[in-house]
């Protein structure tokens, strides 16, 4: 072996007489024998390193086909590991410099430089490259070992069938050095009972040979009683026979990880807000229900859909983190109060869903959904609030016959909805005529939106009469919509729907606007003290919108109707479910000189107080009180009460529904001073409605015009 190192050069140098120099120094050297290999271009310098191993690089700064620091960057880069001395003829000390902070080990100028200086240079480059990599090395080991070190170790002797665990995999457990034998029923009897079989078929599957290596994520009990989720790595080492005869391997602790994991598979399949499940783990739960009543059928089972009345004004009114604590305080009493079988689930904002198991007949599912009804309706107390809710609850059954558990749901659904239309705080259970009237209903919606949009309404008008003079005072608007097939059709069909969907509030403009328009011009026509009114049908929807006030004003305004000729006609519970909003509205529309006239008086919560407290300008008696006026005196009793109190509170009063001359009679005999129904007339058409006022009828001196 040659004491005299052989140092191999790459030597990039365009000039000859650099390059020429370079390598007569190097010749001159004794400690080292030189390997030179020239190349006068940056490429094939890169191609170079590319190819061949170099201890070293002596780089010229400026070739012809690179200049300065890019030239020592592109070498450094085809090999960083090799050391790179540049050379400069510049004597361009900054640049040189700046290549050394960027990598290069050193720099020399060509003509100061001597044999002695040059063979250091690179001695020195090479050592302290070789340094640098070292410690990258040890620095990767050092941090594998670190890494290693939070492993827990085991070498299993299998043929003296005795375990080496190291101190770590001990300690993992909670246990000290001596607490643990070396036999494997320390380890096979701290794996948990359902990871067991696992456990041992893929233990016996390695030792046969069937696998390359032993893994398995599973959980330890630890010295405190606690579970541990664990990796367990192994491998085993075969004597010359093939048979295993060690086995060795980490385990290492993956509790922290496992529990992230169930964490996210937990929050994908449940509610947020009150931790019940979500829809997607209850549409799984439902699945597997009917898989197992079509395995038995005697296994039935029922799905309650409910939703909560008004929850929307909980929220309105407490605000929604109120709003939050009710959804919560409601999940944990059904909770506790279903079975540990049952699934309950929050599906959307105040839906839930119950998945009953194994519920025998209508009538158990029935009695659950009643005893939910109990547990609603008892108060919660939320931050001094006391709350109490109803929900309208829908049921579909097993016995009804589904193939998927979305029919179910839509079939819950839809009771749910049938529930709520039916005057909510009640149930319904599902059944085949339901989801007849679901798809006519669908359908209707869908006419709906288009009569909406191709406006396919009309106005009629129902004449209001003064009872005293039997004059025409005022019209009540009523919306007909004019259906291609079905001709004319009420708004009992279609109001509904239309404050379901929304359309309710277009569709409300455009009967304001008609009837304000209709009435400016019967004004116009027919003028008389006080001027004619119009009486408009306004929903809660449109009521309580926003910027009804600025709306409506204009409304007046294009159509130069006065606003005292105007009465709108909101019925009690709209303003009773939002009464903040109401009144701001109504103190607006008052100081505009609209009038405001609750309809079908005495049918809704009928507050009497309310009626003072909103200031109502006139009331209409429901004409279920009008029809039944000539039987008993208690109707008799009602509207003679009505209409006193009307009177004192200063408040105008319509008799609705008056079918016959005897109701008429007994009405002015009580000093009722208006009334409408049959008997005047029915609602008719604009131009019917200008005959009748043309022709001036007195209902009462019997040359009234056209009673039906
Ligand atoms: P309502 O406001 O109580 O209107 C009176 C209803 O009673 C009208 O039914 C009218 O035709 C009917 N009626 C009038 N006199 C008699 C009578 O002597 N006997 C009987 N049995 N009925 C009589 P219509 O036009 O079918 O309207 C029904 C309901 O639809 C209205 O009840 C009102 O709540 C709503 N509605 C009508 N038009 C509109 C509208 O433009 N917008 C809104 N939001 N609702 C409307
Ligand atoms: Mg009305
Ligand atoms: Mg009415």
């Amino acid at each position: 072996m040659s004491q005299h190192p052989r140092i191999r050069v790459l030597l990039v140098e365009d000039s000859p007489d650099d390059a020429r120099l370079i390598q007569v120094l190097l010749g001159k050297a004794t400690e080292a024998t030189f390997v030179i290999s020239h190349e006068n271009r940056l490429v094939k310098g890169v191609n170079r390193l590319k190819n061949d191993r170099f201890d070293v690089v002596l780089l010229d700064f400026s070739l012809p086909d690179s200049f300065g620091l890019d030239t020592f960057l592109s070498i450094h880069e085809a090999d960083p590991r090799v050391p790179v001395i540049v050379l400069t003829s510049l004597d361009d000390d900054e640049l040189a410099a700046h290549a050394v902070r960027e990598g290069a080990q050193d720099y020399l100028v060509k003509r100061e430089v001597d044999t002695r200086l040059l063979v250091r240079s690179i001695r020195y480059a090479i050592a302290r490259q070789t340094a640098d990599d070292a410690l990258r090395d040890s620095e990767e080991r050092y941090a594998l070992a670190v890494q290693g070190a939070n492993d827990g170790v085991f070498d299993w002797d299998l043929r003296s069938d005795s375990i080496y665990f190291s101190p770590r995999w001990k300690k993992m457990l909670g246990y000290s050095e001596l607490e643990v034998s070396p036999s494997p029923r320390e380890w096979f009897e701290r794996i948990h009972p359902d990871d067991e079989p696992s456990f041992r078929r893929k233990l016996g599957a390695h030792l046969d040979g069937e696998t390359e290596h032993f893994r398995l994520e599973h959980r330890m009990k630890s010295a405190n009683g606690t579970w541990l989720w664990v990796l367990t790595r192994g491998l085993a080492v075969r004597g010359p026979d093939g048979r295993p005869a060690r086995m060795a391997g980490s385990q290492s602790d993956i509790t922290a990880r496992k529990v992230a994991e169930e964490k996210l598979q937990h929050d994908a399949l449940h509610d947020d807000l009150t931790c019940l499940a979500n829809r997607v783990l209850f549409m799984d739960r439902l699945s597997c229900a009917m898989a197992d009543y079509e395995r038995t059928p005697t296994n039935q089972f029922a799905v309650l859909f409910f939703d909560l009345d008004r929850f929307k004004n909980v929220n309105d009114s407490l605000g929604h983190p109120l709003g939050d604590k009710l959804l919560k305080g409601i999940a944990q009493r059904l909770e506790h109060y279903l079975r540990p079988g049952d699934t309950v689930a929050r599906i959307g904002g105040d839906e839930f869903a119950i998945l009953l198991n194994r519920i025998n007949d209508i009538p158990g599912a029935i009695h659950v959904a009643e005893r939910i009804q109990e547990l609603l309706g008892m108060t919660f107390s939320i931050e001094g609030h006391e709350v109490f809710v109803t929900a309208s609850i829908g049921i579909a059954h097993s016995a009804t016959g589904y193939r998927s558990p979305d029919e179910i749901m839509r079939d819950a659904d839809i009771a749910m909805y049938r529930a709520k239309a039916a005057g909510k705080a009640r149930y319904e259970v599902f059944d085949r005529d339901m989801h007849q009237s679901a798809v006519a209903l669908l359908k209707l919606e869908t006419e709906l939106r288009l009569a909406v949009q191709n406006n396919d309404f009309a106005m009629h008008y129902q004449p209001i009469v003064n009872l005293k003079s039997g004059r025409i005072v005022g019209f009540e608007g009523l919306v007909r919509w004019m259906h291609a097939e079905r001709g004319i059709v009420s708004p009992n069909s279609f109001i509904a729907i239309a404050e379901e969907t929304g359309l309710i509030v277009p569709l409300g403009w455009w009967v304001l606007e008609e009837s304000c328009r209709q009435t400016r011009h019967w004004q116009e026509r027919f003028a008389s003290d006080p001027p004619l009114f119009i009486s408009v049908n306004v929903s809660g929807k449109l009521f309580l919108k926003r910027g009804i006030v600025e709306r409506l004003v204009s409304i007046l305004e294009s159509t130069r109707l006065p606003p005292e000729s105007l009465r709108l006609e909101v019925t009690e519970n709209v303003v009773l479910e939002h009464v903040d909003t109401a009144l701001d509205n109504l103190q607006q529309l008052r100081a505009l000189g609209i009038q405001l006239s609750i309809d079908d008086f005495g049918t809704g919560y009928s507050s009497l107080s309310y009626l003072q407290r909103f200031h109502y300008d006139e009331l209409k008696i429901d004409r279920s009180f009008v029809s039944r006026l000539g039987h008993g005196s208690d109707s008799r009793a009602i509207v003679e009460t009505i209409l006193g109190l009307a009177s004192n509170l200063g408040i105008g009063v319509v008799a609705e529904g008056v079918e016959t001359a005897e109701q008429a009679d007994r009405l002015r005999q009580m000093a009722c001073p208006h009334g409408q129904g049959f008997w005047f007339s029915r609602p008719v058409t604009a131009d019917a409605a200008g005959n009748l006022l043309a022709a001036g009828p007195d209902w009462f001196t019997g040359d009234g015009g056209l009673p039906a």
